[in-house]
């Protein structure tokens, strides 16, 4: 405690040093947004479900076939159906982000390892990026896009 090592400069120091009760704060915020994300996909997940006959193109024989399979197939389905969505991607970046707390690398940017600014973490809990990498990001995206 209190030990001064000058040869490490404090921007390392404080790099990825999340306080474990900022941790905490940031891990409530995180389950209660994926709380809120998936209540509100339940009526999605139902209308994934409700159109999953008409994919088989109408063909009964075929489709009782795989009756079965059933289970996993509707599973399956309904994972990429809901992480198609943009809920489903956001709950998937949430996940992400409850699995970086528990390995203590929340609040490091994935692109350069800076630490990501507390305010934007609190806007965006689940913020990946520091601001200047999202910038750059958006850039690529708009000049691939069109
Ligand atoms: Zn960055």
């Amino acid at each position: 405690m209190g030990k001064r090592r000058k040869s490490l400069c404090p921007e390392f120091l404080r790099k990825g040093k999340m306080k474990k009760k900022e941790l905490e704060k940031f891990e409530a915020l995180l389950l209660e947004k994926r709380k809120k994300l998936i209540s509100e996909m339940g009526h999605l997940k139902k209308a994934a479900l409700e159109t999953t006959p008409k994919d088989s193109a109408g063909d009964i024989s075929s489709y009782s076939y795989h009756m079965a399979d059933q289970g996993t197939d509707t599973m399956e389905r309904e994972k990429a159906f809901l992480l198609a969505s943009k809920d489903g991607r956001l709950l998937y970046h949430i996940d992400e982000a409850l699995r970086r707390i528990k390995d203590k690398t929340y609040g490091e940017c994935l692109e350069c390892g800076k630490p990501i600014s507390r305010a934007r973490l609190e806007a965006v809990p689940h913020a990946r990026l520091c601001i200047n990498c999202k910038e750059k990001e958006e850039k690529e995206k708009l000049k691939q896009g069109q």
